[in-house]
C-alpha cells in the first residue's frame, strides 16, 4: 500500500481507471470520490470503485494523504479552491490534466502551506468518458508524465511516481511548458485536425448521409474516434495549450501549404520522400511498444 486514503475529485474515465487500476494492485487503503452530479455519483455508487463516494469534495478529501483532481482543466481552479481549506497537512495534491502550464498557474496558489502539489498527466485515454468507462489496464505501459516545479518536495514526488508505477505506468519528468509543447505536437493538434477533417466531411453534405459512413476507409475511421473524445475536455486543452497549440499549427499549415503545392506541380519526389520520413515515425512508436502493428490496429478486418 502506497496511500492509506486516496481521494478522487470527478469520477470519469480516467479517475474510475485509477481506482480499478490502485485496487487490482492494492495500492491504496480506501478510496474516497465525488463527482459533480448527482448522477455519476449514484454510477459510481453502484459500480463500487470506490470504498466511499461523497456529495461535497470538502468531505471527501478530509484525511486523505493524496488528492487526485481529475476534472477538465477548466475547472481545475475552482475545485482547488473548495478543497484548499480541509486539506491535511502532509497531503499530496496532484492531477491529471491534459495541460500542464495553465493547470500548475491556476491550482498552485491554491493549495496551503504544508500540502503538496505535483503535477502530472498520463498519456493514457479513450473517446470515451464517464464512470462507466475506465478500467484497470488503461495504464498499463503508458507514460505519465510529472511536471514538479523546483520547490516541490522530492519525497512527495517519489511516492507519486511509485504509485504510477504501480497502476502500470512509466513515470518521466519534465518541465510544464515543455510537456505542453510536446503534448501538443503528439496529441492536441492531431485532434484539432481529426475535428477539422470530421468537420469538413460533414459539410459536403452531398457525401456524408451515405457514403462517408458506409464506405468510411481505416484513414477517416480513425479520424472519427478521435473526433468522438469528450467536447468539453477538447475545449478546455485549446483554451489553455494556446502558444503551443498556435505554434505546432503554424507549422502545420507551413507543411500543408508544401504538400499541396508538390500536388500541383507533380512533384512525386517531395510526396514520396515526405512519406518515406513519416513510415519510419510509425516504426519507432511500434518499436517503442506504444502501438500495435497488426492490420486495423488489432480491431479485426477493414471490410
Ligand atoms: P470525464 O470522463 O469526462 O470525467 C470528468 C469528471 O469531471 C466527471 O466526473 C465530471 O462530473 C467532472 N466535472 C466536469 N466538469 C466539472 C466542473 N466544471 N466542476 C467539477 N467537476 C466537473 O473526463 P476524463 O477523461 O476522466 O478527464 C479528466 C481529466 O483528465 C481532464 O483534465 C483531462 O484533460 C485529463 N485527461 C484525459 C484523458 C482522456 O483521454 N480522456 C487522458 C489524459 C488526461 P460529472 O460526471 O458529474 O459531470
Amino acid at each position: 500500500m502506497i496511500y492509506n486514503r486516496v481521494a478522487l475529485i470527478g469520477l470519469g474515465l480516467i479517475a474510475s481507471s485509477m481506482a480499478h487500476a490502485m485496487r487490482r494492485d492494492g495500492l491504496a487503503g480506501e478510496i474516497t470520490g465525488t463527482a459533480r452530479s448527482a448522477e455519476t455519483r449514484e454510477i459510481a455508487r453502484e459500480l463500487g470503485f470506490c470504498d466511499h463516494i461523497f456529495e461535497t469534495a470538502a468531505e471527501t478529501v478530509k484525511d486523505a494523504d493524496l488528492i487526485v483532481l481529475a476534472v477538465p482543466v477548466g475547472a481545475m481552479e475552482a475545485v482547488a479552491k473548495e478543497i484548499a481549506p480541509h486539506l491535511a497537512p502532509g497531503a499530496t495534491v496532484t492531477d491529471v490534466g491534459s495541460v500542464k502550464g495553465a493547470v500548475i498557474e491556476a491550482v498552485q496558489p491554491q493549495i496551503p502551506e504544508g500540502v503538496h502539489f505535483v503535477p502530472g498527466h498520463p498519456l493514457a485515454g479513450t473517446e470515451h468518458s464517464g464512470p462507466r468507462s475506465g478500467f484497470a489496464e488503461l495504464f498499463d505501459n503508458r507514460w505519465n508524465i510529472l511536471t514538479p516545479t523546483e520547490d516541490t518536495d522530492p519525497v512527495a514526488v517519489a511516492k507519486l511516481r511509485s504509485l504510477w508505477e504501480g497502476m502500470g505506468a512509466n513515470v518521466d519528468e519534465m518541465d510544464p511548458d515543455h510537456h505542453d509543447l510536446v503534448l501538443s505536437v503528439t496529441s492536441h493538434c492531431p485532434h484539432l485536425i481529426a475535428y477539422t477533417m470530421v468537420g469538413v466531411a460533414d459539410d459536403l453534405r452531398r457525401v456524408t448521409d451515405s457514403e462517408v459512413i458506409k464506405y468510411s476507409a481505416a484513414g477517416f475511421r480513425d479520424f472519427t474516434r478521435i473526433a468522438a473524445s469528450d467536447p468539453t475536455m477538447w475545449r478546455d486543452v485549446f483554451l489553455t495549450n494556446k502558444d503551443a497549440t498556435l505554434e505546432i499549427l503554424g507549422r502545420f499549415t507551413e507543411e500543408l501549404f508544401a504538400l499541396q503545392r508538390a500536388i500541383r506541380t507533380g512533384d512525386g519526389d517531395h510526396l514520396h520522400a515526405y512519406f518515406t520520413r513519416t513510415r519510419a515515425i510509425r516504426r519507432g512508436i511500434i518499436e517503442a511498444g506504444q502501438d500495435t502493428d497488426e492490420p486495423n490496429f488489432g480491431r479485426g478486418k477493414t471490410r
